[in-house]
């Protein structure tokens, strides 16, 4: 999860970040969907919580959910809160196992530098996303960990699957928080400066 603003996506978000064939046919795109619409309509309720709205599921070898994660942050008010990370841990100890490179992760928002260095080190063999995130997205938006020569695995990365549904649920979310803001100008916690840099 790296969405921090409404003015993160602008125009490429259903094109894929970088592709590989890897065991690519017509029925995995199909399933691939099917589970991002699942994802979607989780990240839906989350957002409804207040959270960001982003899901991720880690599918094993035989395509079984194994571990699921939503963002979680503002609830746990965890920095490591991302949906990415809670799929990752619940699914390493399901397995009793650190490693996935027969598995497939598949999130709703393009995973941030953290989230994408974590799956790097989990040696993830493939990750498919939905809406990219050209600012904040480090598997081919802003920089690409599964490209970098600290990645020591090949992991397959598929952007896109899914991407206008998903890039229109997280613009609908910040207008609603916008929205929300413009009411209560004076509620919620003290306004921080958002940083210059
Ligand atoms: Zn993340």
């Amino acid at each position: 999860m790296a969405w921090t603003g409404s003015d993160s996506l602008h125009s490429s978000s259903s094109s894929p970040a970088s592709f590989s064939p890897g065991s690519l046919c017509a029925d995995s795109l199909e399933s691939e969907r099917l589970w991002m619409a699942r994802l979607l309509r989780r990240a839906e309720r989350v957002g409804d919580e207040g959270e960001i709205p982003v899901a991720a599921v880690v599918l094993d070898g035989s395509g079984r959910a194994i571990g699921w994660g939503v963002n979680r942050r503002e609830r746990d008010q965890d920095p490591l809160g991302h949906a990415e990370l809670q799929a990752l841990t619940q699914a390493a100890r399901l397995r009793q196992d650190w490693r996935f490179n027969r598995c497939t992760l598949l999130v709703t928002l393009e995973p941030c530098p953290m989230c994408a260095g974590a799956l790097v080190q989990a040696r993830m063999g493939r990750v498919v996303f939905a809406a990219a995130d050209p600012k904040r997205g480090a598997l081919g938006g802003c920089l690409n960990l599964a490209l970098d020569a600290s990645a020591h695995h090949a992991m397959a990365v598929l952007g896109g699957i899914e991407g206008p549904a998903a890039k229109e649920q997280l613009e609908r979310w910040f207008r609603r928080r916008r929205r929300q803001a413009g009411r209560s100008p004076g509620s919620g916690k003290p306004a921080v400066p958002a940083p210059t840099d």
